[in-house]
């Protein structure tokens, strides 16, 4: 900025003012980056790069948003907000009136404009790049692409076009072949793809957001686990020499979920209200549903009851009341906490229209189904089910490759760090 020029006023989002900031930023979400891996990785010394950020840089644990999904907390990072403001708290929802299921993946139930597109809007060049296209959209929402932004999936980046992607030959630029969608090179192009423009087009502020492929898949130090995260390190490394700050978080951890016997530590929840309350009495919904169920078999941690007893003309079903589920889901073993819809929206700061009559959620070591049938188990492919959404899948890595400045070291001592903050530290926080 030379000597006439007077400082642009700030971006403001969410209560939170972004100044514009004086070189690159650049955030990663490592998708189920449990901390549990990059600690193994650092003790192996297999991640130098991350190892220099925590060393010299900032290093904390942070809080995602519960439920520990990928939609709810990528929209969170974006928008610097939880979901009682941006309105997205998982892959679908029930629709009170109509009872029917609302898949809330796509951009028109966002109640928040993001970072990424408020600066954008004043004239930045910004850049999102998600693994799995199902994101996409959502990151992008109301970016200024014709005003030279960017946004598109290693999925589909075969299939750029200016207009839809603000880019094109992607895979030229890139210099890899089109990813496979289950594979950690999925991830990889990403953070390929944001080194290339970093150093070509320069964005000012870019979201990098990988996907869970290799989390769900390995445990810490197994070696896809261990090779995953050394490639990882070296392109975050490129990142950090081509000048940018770069912020690491994920959106939520991992846990390995399984008997000792290698099958899935499953609470069959629907079948167990069936018995309790009669058939057709509730409805669970398994909010982590989506198309990639390979990953995960659709089971996760959390869990929405809808008590629809109220509503039938059969009387048997009026006893499935929200406090009747409530206290019989409290005997069940695995569960770590049971809530009502006006708890669950309190503690978690989730939009209570789009909140079930009841949350459940289970422990570290279990998860939760509806039915067998429901679930298809053969696409763990052998594996031990890892996966997430609840509280002990809560805690994420905080990593910044400059130190805070002192205002924001004052904030991060006093605690409450949400992986949400982490655009904020990124662009207000950092002497860089
Ligand atoms: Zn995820």
């Amino acid at each position: 900025m030379n000597a006439t020029s007077r400082p642009r006023p700030p971006i403001s989002l969410n209560g939170v003012h972004y100044r514009w900031p004086d070189r690159p930023v650049v955030v990663v979400c490592n998708d189920g980056g449990d901390p549990a891996y990059l600690d193994h990785a650092v003790k192996k010394g297999i991640v130098p790069n991350v190892a220099r950020f925590m060393a010299t840089g900032f290093s904390a644990i942070a809080q995602c948003v519960i439920p520990s999904f990928t939609c709810p907390n990528n929209v969170s990072i974006v928008t610097g907000s939880p979901p009682s403001i941006h309105g997205i708290s998982g892959n679908f929802y029930l629709e009170p009136d109509t009872g029917h299921a609302v898949v809330m993946t796509g951009p028109e139930l966002m109640r928040s404009t993001t970072i990424l597109a408020e600066f954008s809007r004043q004239g930045a060049k910004v850049a999102s790049i998600t693994a799995k296209d199902k994101l996409r959209q959502q990151l992008g929402k109301d970016m200024d692409i014709a005003g030279g932004s960017i946004n598109f999936s290693s999925e589909k980046a075969d299939r750029c076009t200016a207009r839809e992607n603000g880019i094109e030959n992607v895979l030229d630029l890139v210099g890899m072949p089109l990813p496979d969608l289950y594979s950690p090179e999925l991830s990889l192009f990403v953070l390929a793809a944001g080194v290339k423009l970093l150093e070509t087009e320069k964005p000012l502020i870019m979201y990098l957001s990988l996907t869970d492929y290799i989390q769900h898949k390995y445990a810490p130090g197994e070696p896809e686990a261990d090779r995953y995260y050394r490639d990882m390190d070296a392109l975050f490394g490129r990142l950090h020499e081509l000048g940018a700050v770069v912020g690491l978080i994920a959106d939520h951890g991992m846990r390995d979920k399984s008997n000792p016997d290698g099958s899935p530590k499953v609470v069959w929840l629907q079948d167990a209200l069936d018995r309790e309350f009669g058939k057709d009495a509730t409805t669970v919904i398994c909010p982590i549903t989506d198309y990639f169920v390979a990953h995960h078999g659709a089971l996760g941690s959390f869990v929405r009851v809808y008590c629809g007893g109220s509503r039938d003309r059969n009387g048997a079903h009026a006893r499935a009341t929200p406090e009747a589920v409530i206290g019989f889901v409290q005997t069940l073993p695995g569960i770590e906490a049971v809530y009502d819809k006006t708890t669950a929206a309190r503690l978690f700061d989730l939009p209570i229209d789009r909140e079930g009559d009841v949350v459940v959620i289970s422990d570290g070591e279990t998860c939760i189904g509806a039915t067998p049938a429901a679930h298809d188990l053969s696409a763990l492919g052998g594996h031990p089910l890892r996966t997430h959404g609840g509280i002990a899948e809560s805690r994420v890595p905080f990593i910044l490759n400059y130190p805070l400045n002192a205002t924001y070291a004052e904030r991060a001592a006093r605690g409450g760090l949400r992986s949400f903050h982490i655009f904020d530290f990124a662009i207000n926080g950092v002497e860089a």
